[in-house]
Formats: C-alpha cells, structure tokens, sequence
C-alpha cells in the first residue's frame, strides 16, 4: 500500500509568497496522478514538499497513512527523477550510475548486477551498459536517469517534468515507455509536467493546478469533457476555447434564453442543465465553446447557430480554422488572484499564518471582485468583441470574407459562473 495524501497543504516561501493554497489531493495505491498547471504554477514546490525536501507551512501530508509533514528526504520510500537536475556521476559507466543509489544503501552486489541487468533490458540500454553518460543521446540519458530512479524499488516514484529537454519525437517515444514500465511495476507515480498532452495520454487521473490552487481532479476524459472551471476548459483546448459573456433569460418561462446580444441560443426545458442555468435568470455567465463544437450550416438552417463574417482562415495542416466576426462578447480567463501580487502587498504583516493566507486569497472579496469586474466591462460595454474560432476540417466550406452561418452543438457548450467555476456541476 502506497498512497499520497494531502490535507489542505499550503507553502508560503520566505518573503510571503504563497506557492501552494490549501490544496487537498489523494494518490491511491498504485495509481499514475499527473499534476498538471502552467509554468509557476507550483507543481514542482508541491513535488519537493512531498519528497521532503521543501518543508510544508501549514496542512498535513500523509504518506501510506503516516503523517509526513517533517522535513527529511524520503529517500526510501521516495525516488525522484527530474530532467534539468538529473545529475551523472560523469567517471562512472551507465551500469555504475545505475547501480550507484543500491550501492550506497550497501545491497548485496549479486542483487545489484541482477536488477541492473533486468532493468537496463526493460529500457533498452542494455547495449550502452559500458558508455560514459557523456557519450550517450539525450534519449539513452533519461533511460539512464529513470532506471537510476526505478533501480531501488521505491514505493513511491516523483517525476518532475522528466522529458522536458527531449526532442518531439524521443518524447512520444519515452512517454510510451514510461507508461507501460511504471504500470508494469504498479509503483505508485506522481509525475509533474506543464504539457496537456503528455497529462491526458499518461494519467490514471489528472490534478490541474493554477496559482497554487487546485482547479480539478479527475480521468483525463472527465476533465476534457467535463471540466471544473474555465481555466481547465482553456488550459486543455488544443485549440483557442471560445469564452463567451451571455445574459440569462427565461422568456414567459417558455425555455432559457442566452443571451449573447446580436445572438441568442435556446436551451429547452428537458436539456439537464437548464434548471441550473435559469438559477441565473437576469445575470451574467460565461459560456465556453471549443472550435469543433461549432461548424458551418446552410443558410437554410433553423437550429441553434451564429451568424457573422469570415476575417481569416488558417490552415493547420490536418484541419483548418475559421476566424468569424459575430460581434459576441469575449472574456478572458477567470483565474485565481496572482501571489505576487497579493506577496508584495502583505510584506511585513503579521497574525500568524492563516490570517496572512486569508488576507491573501480571502476568497469572497475576490470573488466579488471579480463578478464586479466582469460585471462592469460588460455594462459598460468595455469587453472585446473577439472572433468565433470554428473548425472546419480538413476542407474549408468558406472563404475569407464570405458570410457564415455556424451551427452550435448546443450539448457541447460548457456553463461557467463568472469566477469560472461551473453552473452544473462536473459528474465525479
Ligand atoms: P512550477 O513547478 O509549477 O513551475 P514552482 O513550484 O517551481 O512552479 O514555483 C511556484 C512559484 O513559487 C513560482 O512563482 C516560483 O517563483 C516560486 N518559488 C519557487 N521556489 C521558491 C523559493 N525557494 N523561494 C521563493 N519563491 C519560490
Ligand atoms: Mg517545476
């Protein structure tokens, strides 16, 4: 049994930057957890703290059921493999680096030649054995560096974006082997990257964190399909999400109405999700659209869509994408407030630690904030009015300039509450 358990674990670094806020998150036994965030975002801060070598402000952390908020290197329950710190012992032979953490533990050496052997098979370095580090590919590296990570057995494997410095394709590669060798060993795996696809391909489940918040916790399919906020809706489009503001109506109580002022788009009575939405009767909310949700209609057409005219396309090589001028009123990502901000403004403060946190992301100001600052870009009409962005396919149905018609999948359209949570809650 392995697992990770952490309890609203926060690290505020020295001079009050707070990395990680409250974040809540449970590794099973076993499991491939992927953290995933942008770059900042504190998925590495949150790694070392569960490696021990980062000590946790305030929270606890419970490895396999004990409590381990002190700071000591886990080095036998833990192993760590990060890319930009994965250091060689240079003189040493690829066998001689592998073997080198079961060598310091003092394992016996038949075992040690046994593993190095098994392993160096397994990631296909078994003919580099007798190289120097030095004279390998960044590819042979890594295999070296993960096999140095797996050698001990850990119960516990952190990765800390481990394929960052490869080029594209020994990335697919590695990541295929990855997968298939840490389940193969069912070590329990957290594995930290900035990039969506390795996230949706490798993961059991993804965590996605931004400004040391946790957005969402989820398969890879719940969070693409039915994501938790607006930052995860965004953050794992291929392709740049539509965010648009709309007005909720219930006309005559006939249906609910959004609102999007030269368009509106019905949502009956007998959609899911209707109930929630006309909770909003009169206010505002966002709603999420991904390009391939949209596509070109005949004119003739009389379900939901949009009309407008085509400013550009752009080839993608295995699709093409629209640009169409509808006149709808975009936003921007709500996001959590940034640290560095609130760090600065809190420097010299005292009352311990909660208060600081609380005075940071005390998180009702900042929600009324932010409805407030959407609210008022939208009276006051300071939104942008940004381009639709449809999928067309491999063949585009439009030319520039050409007027268009576009179709909505209106079962694809994401709801969100103007802090970017969502209206109808994510099915968990
Ligand atoms: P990520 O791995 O998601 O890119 P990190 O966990 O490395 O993010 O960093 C999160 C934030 O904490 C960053 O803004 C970074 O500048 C800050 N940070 C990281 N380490 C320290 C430190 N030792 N002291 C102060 N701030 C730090
Ligand atoms: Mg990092």
């Amino acid at each position: 049994m392995s697992t990770v358990v952490l309890d609203k674990v926060t690290k505020v670094y020295p001079g009050g930057y707070l990395a990680v806020d409250r974040l809540s998150l449970r590794a099973e036994d076993g499991e491939f957890l992927v953290l995933l965030g942008p770059s900042g975002c504190g998925k590495s801060t949150l790694l070392r703290m569960i490696a021990g070598l980062e000590e946790v402000t305030d929270g606890d952390l419970w490895l396999d059921g004990e409590l381990a908020n002190h700071l000591a290197p886990r080095a036998t329950a833990t192993s760590r493999w990060c890319s930009r710190t994965a250091r060689y012992i240079r003189t040493a032979r690829c066998a001689g680096n592998m073997a080198f953490p079961l060598e310091i533990a003092k394992a016996d050496p038949a075992l040690v030649k046994e593993r190095v052997t098994e392993l160096s098979k397994a990631l296909h370095i078994d003919e580099t054995l007798d190289r120097r580090p030095g004279t390998l590919s960044g590819g042979q590296r890594q295999r070296v560096a993960m096999g140095r990570a797996i050698v001990r057995q850990p119960k516990i494997f952190l990765m800390d974006e481990p394929l960052s410095n490869l080029d594209a394709g020994m990335r697919t590669e590695l990541r295929m082997e990855i997968s298939s060798l840490v389940r193969s060993l069912g070590v329990t795996t957290i594995y930290v990257t900035h990039d969506q696809v390795e996230a949706l391909t490798l993961a059991d489940r993804i965590a996605i964190m931004n400004r040391g918040v946790l957005q969402d916790v989820g398969t890879p399919g719940q969070i693409y399909n039915d994501p938790a906020t607006a930052f995860v809706a965004a953050f794992l489009s291929s392709q740049q999400l539509n965010l648009l503001a709309a007005t909720v109506r219930t006309p005559q109580n006939q249906y609910v109405l959004l609102d999007f002022g030269p368009h509106q788009l019905v949502i009956p009575w007998s959609d899911p999700r209707a109930y929630a939405i006309s909770q909003h009767t009169g206010g505002q909310i966002i709603v999420g659209i991904r390009p391939d949700g949209l596509a070109p209609v005949q004119e003739s057409y009389e379900g939901p869509s949009f009309y407008g005219r085509v400013r550009a396309l752009e080839y993608h090589g295995h699709e093409w994408l629209a640009y169409v001028e509808c006149g709808v009123p975009a936003v921007a990502v709500p996001e959590p407030p940034d640290p560095r901000q609130n760090a600065h403004g809190n420097e010299g403060g005292g009352g311990g630690l909660r208060a600081m946190v609380r005075r940071m992301f005390g998180s009702e100001p900042d929600e009324h904030a932010q409805q407030e600052q959407v609210g008022h870009n939208l009276r006051d009409g300071h939104h942008r009015r940004a381009d639709l962005i449809v999928r067309l396919g491999v063949r585009p149905a439009w030319r520039t300039g050409d007027a268009a018609k576009i179709g909505v999948d209106v079962t694809r359209l994401m709801l969100f509450k103007l802090d970017g949570s969502r209206i109808d809650p994510p099915r968990r």
